[in-house]
């Protein structure tokens, strides 16, 4: 059973950061989420039962950020009453360089201690969201931020205020403007962008009224729409998004005809109200694209990263022209599952049995070993990183799903896990422990003003981690069976952060082109759309899988298209990333210096020219053509081993 569970803020989480982030202050706390759905299933018992939960070795130690509740409450106060100077820092405020230096570091000053305040107040929350002394805390942050938002909001509008001309001269009067560099230059550039201070301000002010449709769907999802129940070996199991993602890999294929059709038809009742929900969101996209001057929506939505458009459909094309590999892969997975044809319910089942079971000691092991190709240095920061105390390791009641990182500038960063003893949650140990190395390289290298990372770099370390693991476990597999396991996982891993999420991508791009070409969108033009993508991805016409068309209202449960133009930076990174351990694994160690050195960039530069500076043109075909050929190796092995080694059907 996998969803894809570790990415970015959970949706509500991300929102509201997003809410809470005055342009002068930015939230981008790094914390994953699962992409398919809005809950995950309920966690299993814990592997290390349930003493763990306590275990001082499996509990993190936050004393390093905040010594104790009482320290945190009296930076709570602090903070608070910085607020009126905040507002008052706007009074001569880049007068002159040394005025701008002083300002900005100021502003620096207190935007890594909120961060750390709210870092400890949301870690704390997310290991037992019951506890109430826990969600009032988080709700004293939130206040907080958002007072430091407002108190700074006119930050961004003084820099424009003083020009790019006055700021080049300030950047050469003074050095100690240097570490602003990036944020003086970000503004200006995104300048021609802005509109008038009072169009600004009706934006802002209408936003909440904007983004409802988000909140309407949520509120249908998991509230108001009566999900059918279904009986599975003698038992009555609802089929709502929770009981679906159990049931969409059970072994019986009968009981997952039946789950998909239970869950897919109860979404197309509803497809009208959230089709129209979508195609509101989608339009506020066109709409805001077209009042701030950008070509597109999709182009709107990248240049906060300074982003091409063409990145997004270079991804979107080859990912087309590579659809045989993944048809190669469908029919593999129907000879493993010995079944006589292959249908949409049939993406999930294990194709094989796990070998063992894998302690969190042994995800260390594992994933230390893994990473030897970069380095003797990374791999002693990892192996001190993981000793101090710093992560969460086993579900436990009230805690939040799925994992995440979360950096504390200075600091080894919070991983929060929910381990289950599979090898799934072995791959989660080594992805987030991607993203907190990633943390460790940055802030080494860099001030806190530029240390943090985007979304489209951070999934790219992150992947590496995974793929330099799945690499080692199969070279490491003791037997054959095991082999064939490991193979599997790394193929259906690519298949789900590749494949699917370029889908995701190419369906949010036609969406929005409909709308932006003066089309009408709507629930049954959107399951048509999506009927289409899955029809051409599973090769449908080919005879490769049957699309059954009570899928095709699939796209309604994904609710990570209310935040349009995100999960394309899954596929990015995942074929950036084959790329990147492709060289690793030659052992050159050019390749691990440019890798090392990518990492430890952070946020100094925008993505796409630090990747081409580390080899890596992401508007070429070449990531994608490497994730083609490591996919087709990997398939090539597999089949090499299985006459001798009939996988057991699942
Ligand atoms: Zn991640």
């Amino acid at each position: 059973m996998k969803p894809f569970r570790r990415t970015l803020v959970p949706i509500a989480a991300a929102v509201l950061a997003l809410v809470m982030a005055a342009p002068a202050l930015a939230l981008d706390l790094d914390v994953d989420d699962e992409l398919d759905s809005d809950t995950q299933p309920a966690a299993a018992p814990a592997g290390g039962g349930a003493a763990a939960a306590t275990d001082p070795r499996y509990v993190w130690d936050l004393s390093t950020i905040f010594k104790d509740d009482a320290a945190w409450e009296a930076e709570r106060q602090a903070l608070l009453a910085e607020v009126p100077r905040l507002t008052a820092l706007r009074e001569g405020f880049g007068r002159d360089a040394a005025s701008l230096r002083a300002g900005l570091d100021r502003l620096s000053a207190i935007n890594q201690r909120a961060r750390r305040f709210f870092t400890y107040a949301s870690a704390l929350a997310s290991t037992d969201n019951r506890n109430p002394r826990h969600q009032e805390r988080s709700g004293q942050a939130r206040a907080v931020w958002g007072q430091i938002g407002s108190a700074t909001a006119w930050v961004d509008g003084a820099l424009r205020d003083i020009g790019p001309v006055r700021i080049e001269a300030y950047l050469k009067a003074e050095p100690g403007l240097a570490k602003h560099r990036v944020r003086l230059q970000e503004v200006q550039r995104l300048a021609r962008h802005q509109l008038t201070p009072e169009a600004e301000t009706a934006l802002a002010a209408m936003s909440p009224a904007m983004s409802a449709t988000t909140q309407i769907r949520t509120l249908l999802v998991t509230t108001d729409i009566e999900w059918p129940t279904i009986t599975v070996d003698g038992q009555p199991v609802k089929v709502d998004n929770i009981g679906y993602q159990r049931l969409r890999a059970h072994p019986d294929r009968a009981v997952r005809q039946q789950a998909f059709d239970a869950f897919f038809k109860t979404y197309a009742r509803f497809q009208g109200s959230l089709g129209a929900a979508l195609a509101q969101r989608v339009d506020a996209g066109v709409a805001n694209a077209r009042l701030r001057q950008y070509p597109s929506a999709v182009a709107a939505s990248l240049a906060a990263n300074d982003i091409p458009e063409s990145v997004y459909r270079t991804l979107v094309a080859e990912t087309n022209k590579a659809l045989p590999t993944l048809h190669r892969y469908l029919k593999l997975r129907q000879r493993l599952l010995k079944l006589p044809d292959l249908a949409y319910h049939d993406v999930y089942p294990d194709i094989v049995t796990a070998p063992r079971r894998y302690s969190p000691e042994d995800a260390a092991e594992l994933t230390l070993a893994a990473v030897a190709p970069l380095g003797a240095p990374y791999q002693k920061q990892l192996r001190e990183a993981l000793a101090a105390r710093t992560m969460h390791v086993y579900p436990a009641p009230g805690k939040s799903s799925g994992a995440y990182q979360s950096g504390v500038y200075g600091q080894v960063p919070l991983i929060f896990l929910n381990h289950q003893d599979t090898f799934d949650s072995v791959s989660t140990y080594a992805h987030e422990w991607g993203h907190g190395m990633h943390t460790l390289q940055a802030n080494g290298a860099q001030p806190f003003e530029t240390a943090s990372y985007p979304l489209f770099l951070a999934e790219i370390a992150a992947f590496t981690h995974e793929l330099l693991l799945a690499d080692h476990v199969k070279k490491t597999a003791k037997t054959r069976e095991e082999r064939v396991f490991y193979l599997g996982e790394a193929i259906e891993r690519i298949r789900g952060a590749f494949f699917r999420q370029a889908m995701f991508a190419e369906f949010e791009l036609a969406t929005h082109d409909a709308v932006q070409r003066g089309e009408a969108l709507s629930g049954t033009r959107m399951t048509r759309q999506f009927c289409d993508l899955l029809r051409k991805y599973h090769g449908a016409d080919a005879g490769v899988m049957r699309i059954d068309p009570s899928v095709c209202t699939e796209w309604a449960f994904i609710p990570h298209f209310h935040r349009p133009f995100y999960v394309y930076q899954y596929a990015t990174s995942m074929a950036a990333a084959t790329h990147f351990t492709q060289q690793l694994l030659t052992g050159n160690p050019a390749a691990r210096d440019t890798y090392v050195g990518l990492l430890r960039s952070g946020g100094s530069r925008h993505p796409v020219p630090l990747l081409k500076d580390a080899g890596l043109d992401m508007n070429s075909p070449a990531p994608y053509q490497a994730l083609v050929r490591h996919m087709e190796r990997l398939m090539d092995e597999l089949e090499s081993l299985l006459p001798a080694a009939p996988a057991n059907p699942a």
